[in-house]
Parts: C-alpha cells; structure tokens; sequence
C-alpha cells in the first residue's frame, strides 16, 4: 500500500491548516481506534472529516455502514481511490455543522457510533451538538488535544470538570481510551492528543428535563470563580435569600461552587429551581 505522503504527492495535495488537517498513517494505531471503539458488523457509522481515509478505511472493514463527512472536496479523487474496495461507506461533501442533525441521522439510518479524529477548531460545538440533540446515538470515540480528552473525562472537583463534562455525564460518561503523540500526524501539530470513548445510556436520567438542567448548569459555570449562591442570583434573578433556600433545600452547602457539583446535583438542583412554590 502506498504510504500517506506518496498518496498526498501523487494528487499534489497541499495540507489545510484551517481545516485542521493533520492525517493519521499509523496502521496499528488506526486499528487500535476502531477495535477499542467497539465497532461490529451490525454497527452504523457515522465519521466526521474523512481526509485521505486512513480511519474510513478500517471501520468500513469492521462496520455494516459508515456515513462520512468531509469539508474539503479536494480530497474528492483520494478517497474514491482509498475506499474503493468498499461498497458500504457514502462521504458526503459537505460542512457537517451546516447540515442537520435531522437529515444526518435521517441518512444514517438506525443508532450509531460517531468516530471521529476531530479538528480540533470544532471538537466542541460538534460534541455538545450531538449530546445534547442527537437522538439515535450510541456512543463517540473521538480524537481531540489530550488536555481537552482529560477535561471530558475529568471528576467534579477537579480544575479540570467543566459545563462540558456534565454535558456529557447528563447522557453517559466518558473515559480517556488512547494516548497518541503528535508525531503520529502528518503534519504533526503543536498538541498531543488523546482518544476518548464516551457511552451514551439512553435511560440515564430518563424524564428529567434535560434542557432545564442544562440551564442550570449553564448558570452554575457562568462565573466559574464565583460561588454558585451568587450565580443563581445573577443567572435567575433572585435574591440571595432565595437563592440560599434553593441550596438548603437541594442539600448543598451555601459556599459551594458549581465545579463541586456532579450531574446527579444538577439534576437534583434543577428539579429544586423548577418546582411550583
Ligand atoms: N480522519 C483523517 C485521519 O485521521 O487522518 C483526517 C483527520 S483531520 C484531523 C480532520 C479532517 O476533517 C480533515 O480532513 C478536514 O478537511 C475535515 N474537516 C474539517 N472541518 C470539517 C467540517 N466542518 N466538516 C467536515 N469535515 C471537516
């Protein structure tokens, strides 16, 4: 097999640095991605910046369907060629975060696994967008800077926890999979980087209200330096006689910050804001 940079010399292809194009050759390392994604043949797919392929390739041999997105249309002729031994992948050219969730999930066709080596310019628009919309999704293995991997998968009361780790344990939970050096990238960018698996468990939380927790959790990370009495004055517009009761009667201490707090809080929290006095 030809090896990335005879593949990128052969179409002349110049890397794009704005579309976070930094591509994968490791054989072992893509294998090992696919394999610890837990991908079968009843798995759909669904991949987002397919950029010469390497990663299309090894789960198209593992899945029953992949559905790619890629944003550079250059890259047209290079995967056509990589994925040709492969009547089960579609890429579609487009800028995934300009089409919908509805006409994704609509193509995908059933649950799926979204695998992902992200640019890292939209790793978290694109997970938050999923966790927090998504209906049909199973679970991610996405790639992203090993300091942003560290903060997905980080425990309350750590500097790391943030509103996107409790947007994440609202709906499963994450682990740090894979730890994969900048060299292994063609070109190598500035970062380490780091696979993370995040397990999507359709009845966490089931009946909640999703969407008012998140208010809340919105609320609680608005000032991070702030304790959360003074952010749900701010956040709410209460007063901080009322804001103290919620706490008290939500079982939180008065001094508390929304990093202590867990996702099992925040819902408690939320249920205790949202209740008719
Ligand atoms: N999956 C390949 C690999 O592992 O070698 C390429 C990964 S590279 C980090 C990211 C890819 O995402 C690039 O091919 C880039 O063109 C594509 N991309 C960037 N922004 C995108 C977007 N908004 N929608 C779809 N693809 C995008």
């Amino acid at each position: 097999m030809e090896s990335l940079k005879q593949i990128l010399a052969k179409y002349n292809l110049s890397l794009k640095k704005a579309f976070g194009q930094n591509f994968l050759s490791d054989e072992e390392l893509l294998k090992d991605i696919v394999e610890k994604a837990g991908v079968t043949k009843d798995d759909i797919v669904m991949e987002i910046g397919c950029g010469a392929g390497a990663l299309t390739r090894h789960l198209a041999s593992k899945a029953k369907k992949v559905v790619g997105y890629e944003i550079d249309t250059r890259l047209k002729p290079i995967l056509s060629d990589m994925l040709a031994e492969y009547n089960n992948v579609e890429i579609v050219f487009s800028d995934v975060m300009k089409v919908s969730l509805e006409q994704i999930e609509k193509k995908l066709g059933g649950e799926y696994i979204l695998v992902a080596n992200l640019p890292y310019y939209i790793t978290t628009p694109i997970i938050m967008r999923f966790l927090e919309n998504a209906k049909n999704i199973k679970g991610m293995v996405i790639m992203v800077q090993e300091e942003v991997a560290y903060r997905l998968a980080s425990k309350n009361s750590t500097s790391d926890y943030g509103a996107i780790t409790v947007a994440i344990n609202l709906r499963g939970e994450a682990e740090v999979i894979i730890n994969v050096g900048r060299e292994k990238f063609t070109p190598p960018p500035n970062v380490d980087s780091a696979v993370v698996k995040i397990t999507i468990d359709k009845n966490k939380f089931a009946g909640v209200d999703l969407k008012k927790v998140r208010e809340v959790v919105r609320i609680a990370f608005s000032s991070r330096r702030k304790m959360l009495v003074n952010n749900l004055m701010n956040g709410y517009r209460i007063d901080r006689q009322k804001a103290e009761q919620v706490l008290i009667k939500a079982g939180l201490p008065l001094t508390i910050r929304g990093e202590n707090l867990s996702a099992e809080d925040f819902v408690n929290l939320s249920q205790v804001i949202n209740e008719k006095d």
